[in-house]
């Protein structure tokens, strides 16, 4: 195999948009893509709730919208472990449910025709290297285990990175990975096909929530994760809900399970360090994604483009030093940061509350309107910064003086496992 100028680690979303990113910034660089999966984006990890401003962003909206869209969401409902709810309406319809699957491979496919090499079922085992540049090892193909020489890697190897710590980086903690669930149902009765439901509490989703992301008018998405350290897999939990739920239940009633599916959520925000000398990392094995709900394919999304745009710039300056590229994290960092942070503060805080506090929090927002707070934020997949003026907003503090002892230990809880 021809030694190539970019090496790309997963061919996910992160690793296809950085692959467009890089050729399109220069149709000459020999770009190679190892992707271990025989098809890009199957089986499927993602519930595919995506924001149609953060598709817009990446320049992939039209073909989202039209050739992978199942419905559009405009409202949100939050449902406490007491069953008491807060509806949040936005005034357009602002997410999209969609078909990863489809929107993955086609990811794969534009970066095949800007002209990257993409290799299905090809595993990067080993990276080393040798005077300023890789050598990756990995198998698939027609022999055992084959080499290839780069001058940049690029990890988009997902939740679970075995490539960037070789290169000595730091991958996001176990201990904030949520395994995460979901059912694909049908005959479900749905209220309202615009509004997603999310139930809380630690008898439905401990450290995290339950979701109902309807599909159309008789099907839905019935998903959650929880905390790790949990006793109870992710599926019992789920199963429960399912049958037993006061109020998601009954929906479900007369419904058919029609597929299954999973994996994991890093909450634990962005890492500490994503380049090195001739490295990047990019997606979820940067933990560039919303503590707070899991998302990450937007903003691990943009991530991908930008490192695809650094890695090109280096090429063209034959500039390889970590020196260079810090520049990606500088740039990631300005577009996403304090955001990411601060969700992971709240998933921190709010993972170990206990049912009544989180009861007597549902009051609280009903009591300083927060869903009119939510309503007035721009960027719905950053939405950090508007909750945390909301939480020290006077009125909010006055409100939820009492809760203050447990918010504390729980934020303390988070912070010590
Ligand atoms: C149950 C669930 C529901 C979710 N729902 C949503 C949602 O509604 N909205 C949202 O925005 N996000 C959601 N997410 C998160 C979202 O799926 C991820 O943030 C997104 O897929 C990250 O993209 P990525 O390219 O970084 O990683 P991935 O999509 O995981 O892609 C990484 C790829 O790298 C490949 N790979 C890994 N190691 C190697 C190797 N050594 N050699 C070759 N190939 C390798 C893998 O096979 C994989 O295809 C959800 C996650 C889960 C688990």
């Amino acid at each position: 195999m021809d030694p190539c100028d970019i090496a790309i680690i997963g061919g996910g979303p992160c690793g296809s948009l950085a692959a467009i990113s890089a050729l399109s910034y220069n149709k000459d660089n020999y770009v190679t893509i190892f992707e271990k999966r025989k098809t890009s984006g199957y089986p499927p990890h993602c519930s595919g709730l995506i924001s149609i401003s953060g598709l817009k962003k990446l320049g992939i909206y039209h073909f989202a919208a039209k050739k992978t869209s199942y419905n559009k969401i405009r409202s949100a409902k939050f449902v406490s472990p007491e069953g008491k709810s807060i509806l949040i309406k936005r005034r357009k319809n602002e997410l999209l449910v969609l078909d990863r699957p489809k929107l993955d491979a086609y990811l794969a496919k534009q970066a095949q025709k800007l002209g990257a090499n993409l290799l299905h079922q090809h595993t990067v085992k080993e990276i080393q290297r040798k005077n300023q540049t890789w050598n990756i090892l990995f198998t698939g193909g027609r022999s055992k285990c084959s080499s290839i020489t780069a001058k940049i890697g690029i990890s988009a190897e997902g939740h679970h990175p075995i490539i960037s710590s070789q290169v000595g980086l730091p991958t996001p903690s176990k201990k904030w990975f949520f395994p995460a669930i979901q059912y694909e149902l049908d005959n479900v009765m749905i209220p309202e096909k615009e509004t997603v439901e999310l139930y809380f509490g630690n008898k439905i989703a401990q450290g995290f929530f339950a979701c109902m992301i309807p599909l159309n008018d008789i099907q839905a998405r019935v998903g959650l994760a929880i905390h790790p350290n949990m006793t109870k897999g992710a599926r019992t939990y789920l199963n429960h809900i399912v049958k037993k739920h006061p109020i998601l239940s009954p929906k479900l009633k007369k419904s058919t399970i029609i597929n299954s599916w999973g994996g994991f959520i890093p909450a634990n925000g962005p890492i500490n360090k994503s380049y090195t000398d001739g490295f990047l990392v990019a997606g979820d094995a940067a933990g560039q994604t919303k503590a707070t709900t899991g998302g990450g394919f937007n903003i691990g999304g943009y991530c991908g483009l930008i490192a695809g745009k650094i890695a090109s710039e280096a090429i063209e300056r034959d500039n390889f030093t970590g020196t260079f590229l810090k520049k990606y994290e500088q740039l990631w960092r300005s577009k996403f940061e304090p955001e990411l942070s601060l969700m992971k503060f709240f998933r921190r805080t709010l993972s170990f509350l206990p049912d009544k506090t989180l009861d007597s929090l549902f009051d609280i927002a009903r009591q300083t309107d927060l869903a009119h707070h939510m309503q007035k934020v721009d960027n719905i997949d950053l939405h950090g910064i508007g909750l945390f003026k909301y939480s020290l907003s006077p009125k909010t503090i006055i409100h939820g003086l009492k809760n203050i002892p447990q918010l504390v230990t729980s934020m303390f809880n988070g912070f010590l496992v």
